[in-house]
């Protein structure tokens, strides 16, 4: 196979379904957790559900960066935007995540985040995204990489500019860099609000919590691995979470033939009781992973004793944080901030969603109040996001079709 249209042929998908249902053995139910956010995608844009036998459930799971990003984080960047002057870069989907409902501290106050409130700063109980805080007049720009921050820096000698950087170990590497070379330019201007998260820490935290053992309880029989997390990771940091939990674990490539052949290999673990890590995605994905991305991130950053993930809430050593080495580019202690957890919209399900509890149509805000275009929740902004795939390429199914007479 050599173009992408092989991984999306139809006939082989066919081939691989009557696979997967030859395997499902009678009276068993499987449950398979897709974590990565992109894998949610491929499964409601090519409508792999409906390839699947019933007794074979796919969840949704926390790996979409923009998903699990806590509002307390965007209150930061919208703070420094507003608040301190700086000019705060970022990706799109970041921007348009929506922030605490709540206004901020009395005007005129102390703010939690660290300097002081402006009068007048904010309309009372006003839900802000960084897209309104950039039309209130803070200098929020959307970037395509890190690379593109460190230029606005550049640009911009007289003004503090701050990367603010989500997403999984897949985008760490170029912030490691950018930091890396900021230093070696001297850039006294440039700073990083890092908010990057690590994948194996999250698997075993949803292992552990409640959700999967307590009441309601999600049962997972294995899950589909990140592709672009495990090209820079490898496959091998998943063996402690697999062998630990007997969970099988199958990282997998993002076209439909990838994500059904993963279904299929773990039909097949289940089924003979095995726990293993097995990559399916070997086009791009080796054991050890990309060595000199890993020594990059190494060399600039070091695990959080805790960080909230929305949905899971804390989860022990589960994000990254700028080494004292690097601390003149550290965001968070540059602008002395502090850091305030604020609860999701009461309505919104995005929690339940992240933790594999709930499917987006629970969710009542579904594709009435909550859309793409004016989204109330993280689930909804990205198209990674399990709402917004599901709005995408799924609200409609089910709904019957009526012939025109
Ligand atoms: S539909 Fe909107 S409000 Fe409901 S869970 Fe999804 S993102 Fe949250």
């Amino acid at each position: 196979m050599k173009y992408v249209d092989e991984f999306r042929d139809g006939e082989r998908a066919r081939l691989v379904a009557a696979r997967i249902a030859a395997e499902v053995q009678p009276g068993r139910r499987y449950a398979f957790m897709e974590f990565c956010g992109g894998h949610t995608h491929a499964i409601a844009r090519y409508g792999i559900t409906d390839w699947l036998p019933q007794a074979v459930r796919m969840i949704h799971g926390p790996g979409c960066p923009v998903c699990v990003l806590p509002i307390g984080r965007i209150d930061q960047a919208i703070h420094l935007g507003l608040e301190r002057g700086a000019i705060v870069c970022t990706y799109g989907d970041t921007m348009r995540v929506p922030a605490s409902p709540a206004a901020g501290p009395p005007q005129g106050g102390q703010h939690p985040l660290g300097g002081r409130e402006p009068q007048a700063s904010r309309g009372a109980h006003e839900a802000l995204s960084l897209t309104k805080a950039k039309a209130r007049g803070a200098d929020i720009r959307m970037v395509y990489s890190a690379a593109d921050a460190l230029r606005v820096a550049r640009e911009n000698p007289q003004r503090e500019v701050v990367f603010f950087a989500i997403g999984f170990e897949t985008t760490t590497p170029p912030t490691a860099l950018v930091i890396r070379q900021a230093a070696e330019q001297g850039l006294g201007n440039f700073s990083v609000l890092c908010c990057h998260v690590l994948t194996p820490s999250a698997l075993m935290h949803m292992l552990e919590s409640a959700s999967t053992h307590g009441p309601g309880a999600v049962p997972i029989d294995g899950f589909v691995g990140p592709a672009h997390v495990s090209i820079v990771i490898g496959a091998r940091p998943y063996v402690p979470v697999a062998e630990r939990y007997g969970k099988p674990i199958v990282i997998a490539g993002f076209e439909p033939l990838d994500v059904m052949q993963a279904i299929w290999m773990l039909v097949r673990q289940v089924n003979e009781g095995r726990a293993e890590v097995e990559n399916q995605y070997v086009r791009a994905v080796t054991a050890e992973g990309n060595r000199t991305a890993q020594a990059l991130v190494a060399e600039v950053f070091e695990r959080r004793e805790c960080f909230e993930w929305r949905g899971l809430g804390e989860v022990p050593h589960s994000a990254l944080k700028i080494r004292p080495a690097y601390a003149a580019f550290d965001a968070e202690r540059r602008f002395g901030l502090g850091y305030r957890g604020v609860p999701d919209h009461k309505q919104c399900e995005c929690g339940a969603i992240l933790r594999g509890v709930k499917r987006p149509d629970e969710c009542k805000l579904f594709g009435t109040v909550c859309t793409p275009e004016n989204p109330m929740g993280s689930c909804m902004v990205s198209s990674e996001g399990a709402c917004a795939a599901h709005y995408s390429y799924g609200r409609f199914r089910g709904v019957p079709v009526v012939a025109a007479a």
